[in-house]
């Protein structure tokens, strides 16, 4: 039988974290490869403070994103590796989150989607975040939430 592909999205997330956790735990049981991939989110116009009542609103380039995009993957790759499984390998993809994680997925073939249930926002009456919800209805494969 064929090495197994889990999708793990990483947004950076101690939620993430643990998705990472079981992805890497199943790759073992199962001879599994793991692809990370994190879809830079722009901060919706974070407003700072500045002076006086007055504010300015933020906005990082596109560059900036996949720099810490980059940094997001890195981490967690070597986390993967920390871990024991060295069959890891991660990309960045621009555009909506959850269709892109959906598209990683259906382009690697994938077998399994690992992932957070929450991730990065603070939202915290949301049982599911909304990434999540959406990969679970949109999925080609199995979709595993982390909780
Ligand atoms: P919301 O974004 O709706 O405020 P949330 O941040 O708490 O809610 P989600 O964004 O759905 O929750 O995150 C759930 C999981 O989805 C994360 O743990 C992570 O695995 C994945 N994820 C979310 N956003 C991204 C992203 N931009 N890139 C890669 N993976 C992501
Ligand atoms: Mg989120």
């Amino acid at each position: 039988m064929s090495k197994k592909t889990i999708v793990v999205p990483v947004d950076g997330s101690e939620h993430a974290k643990k998705a990472v956790e079981f992805a890497v735990d199943w790759a073992k049981v199962h001879d599994g490869h793991i692809h990370l991939v994190h879809i830079p989110e722009p901060p919706a116009g974070d407003e700072v403070l500045v002076m006086g009542g007055a504010s300015v609103t933020i906005y990082a380039t596109r560059e900036e994103l996949e720099q810490i995009g980059q940094t997001i993957i890195d981490a967690a790759t070597k986390m993967v590796k920390d871990l024991g499984l060295n069959d890891v390998d991660g990309s960045i993809s621009i555009g909506n989150p959850a269709r892109q994680i959906v598209k990683k997925a259906e382009d690697l073939k994938a077998d399994m989607i690992v992932m957070g249930t929450r991730g990065l926002g603070d939202w915290k009456s949301l049982l599911v975040g909304s990434v999540s919800h959406k990969v679970m209805q949109m999925a080609p494969c199995t979709c595993v939430t982390v909780r």
